[in-house]
């Protein structure tokens, strides 16, 4: 994990929160690669789960909503993790996540003193509006982008013709005031979700085939973006484990360096969230579904595929980590040499163009292929291009490697003379000569595939 952690800040993927002013415990701001990593990875997310689709529409809401909604949902009263604190060295723990047994007391696992009892904590934060800070003015910044889905329901059917099966889609952010953040970005105070809340007819007791299909579906996308189906497994949750709406939850468990842990969660909800808000909603609005051919009315069921940003960037940066005992070659000094496997789709840099030497006939080529790349290749997704002219050749290539960036394209003195380049591939480390006329064809072929 340090490892990961290292490169991480080294090359610009992620750095700690505030670290000029001595840090903040568990934020992270993400660099320029890392930025650029989070954009392609929602925007492939969205492109596969929304665009593609005719039954997923997406949504963007508010992030702080009416208090109202967190007690409708639930979220007020039963929003907790069971907190327990040391007499001794006050350090706080999860009590679920110590296996403590509920009727022997449990020593403290820092220093041995005696912990307390578990007490409720509920994880939303609150926050207030306006200049007075009183409870008429609380609101909470969502835990989960659930909500708004359900909320929009009426919004949704009256303004699209979209009929059941169907789904509503979102990327956002949410916030918990976790008792135990850690691990790097896997467990963070605020993070990101990209969420599914797909509707089901009620009257089709049929939500298990539902429930298999988004399984596959998730088994899928993590295919799509280069996880190794290898490195991680489903986990059906116990009845006494599920969240207070869910009759059936499985959670896709990544190998992780620090342990097998949640990556993404999926969960059939029942009815329990369109028929709360039904029941408390302020303006009594009605949230039945009428079928279009039988004319039936009747709540529709949910199934939840749950998706969280960061830690999808995790077991994606974990996936694709290799270390190469004695270097790759080309020039290495023999060492470990560092190589990321990101799939083409997600890497932050898509190629990289050297020229061989700090000369201007070659620095005016690589410029020249640079632009014309930006500009025929524009229409393939975040196709990020980087010119490099500093360092030995064998470098810029490490560099490249370490970054993930799966082309890279020399310019030499032939290429003046010849008009081609030579193209190398991260992984397969094939080099081959290509017309810098055919360039933008080269790699249009290579990325569209
Ligand atoms: P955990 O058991 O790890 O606390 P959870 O079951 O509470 O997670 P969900 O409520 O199912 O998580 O949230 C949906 C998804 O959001 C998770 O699968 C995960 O990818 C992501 N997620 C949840 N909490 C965090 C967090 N604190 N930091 C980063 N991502 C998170």
């Amino acid at each position: 994990m340090q490892k990961i952690i290292s490169l991480c800040k080294r090359r610009g993927f992620i750095y700690p929160g505030s670290e000029i002013y001595g840090g903040l415990a568990n934020s992270w701001d993400f660099g320029p690669l890392g930025a650029q990593l989070k954009k392609n990875i929602k925007d492939l997310w969205w492109q596969y789960f929304v665009v593609n689709r005719d039954d997923v529409i997406g949504i963007d809401a508010a992030l702080m909503m009416n208090p109202k909604v967190w007690e409708a949902s639930g979220h007020v009263a039963g929003f907790t993790d069971p907190l327990v604190e040391c007499k001794e060295c006050h350090q706080r723990f999860r009590a679920d996540h110590l296996e403590i047994s509920k009727l022997k007391t449990q020593n403290c696992p820092q220093c041995g003193g005696i912990l307390t009892q578990p007490k409720a904590f509920n994880l939303m934060f609150k926050t207030f509006i306006g200049p007075v800070d009183n409870q008429a003015n609380a609101v909470y910044l969502r835990p989960e982008t659930a909500q708004a889905m359900f909320v929009n329901f009426k919004n949704i059917l009256d303004s699209t013709r979209i009929d059941l099966p169907f789904g509503i889609a979102q990327i956002g952010k949410a916030f918990r005031n976790e008792i135990t953040p850690g691990n790097f970005i896997f467990r963070v105070l605020e993070f990101e979700q990209m969420e599914i809340e797909y509707f089901i007819p009620a009257s089709l007791q049929g939500w298990e085939k539902f429930f298999g299909d988004w399984q596959e579906q998730m088994s899928n996308w993590l295919k799509f973006i280069g996880i190794n189906s290898q490195n991680y497994a489903i986990r059906e949750h116990a009845k006494d484990e599920l969240s207070h709406y869910s009759k059936r939850t499985i959670d896709f468990e990544y190998k992780f360096p620090f342990g097998q842990k949640e990556l993404y969660g999926l969960a059939y909800r029942t009815d329990f969230d369109l028929k709360n808000h039904e029941k408390h909603n302020v303006l009594g609005v009605n949230l039945e579904y009428t079928d279009p051919q039988t004319g039936e009315k009747f709540i529709p069921h949910v199934i939840e595929p749950t998706f969280g940003v960061e830690r999808t960037i995790l077991a994606v940066l974990c996936d694709a980590f290799e270390e190469v005992e004695g270097g790759r070659g080309e020039g290495s000094r023999q060492e470990k040499e560092v190589v990321l496997r990101l799939d083409k789709k997600i890497a932050p840099i898509k190629v990289a163009i050297f020229p061989l030497a700090k000369k201007e006939p070659l620095i005016l080529k690589s410029r020249e292929i640079v632009k014309n790349l930006r500009q025929n290749c524009g229409h393939l997704p975040n196709f990020v291009i980087a010119y490099d002219d500093s360092g030995s050749i064998g470098k810029r290539y490490r560099r490249q490697d370490e970054i993930g960036t799966p082309y890279c394209v020399t310019v030499d003195f032939e290429t003046v003379e010849d008009q081609s380049v030579t193209v190398r591939d991260r992984d397969t480390m094939k080099q081959e000569r290509v017309g810098v006329g055919e360039l933008s064809k080269y790699f249009e072929e290579k990325f569209n595939k």
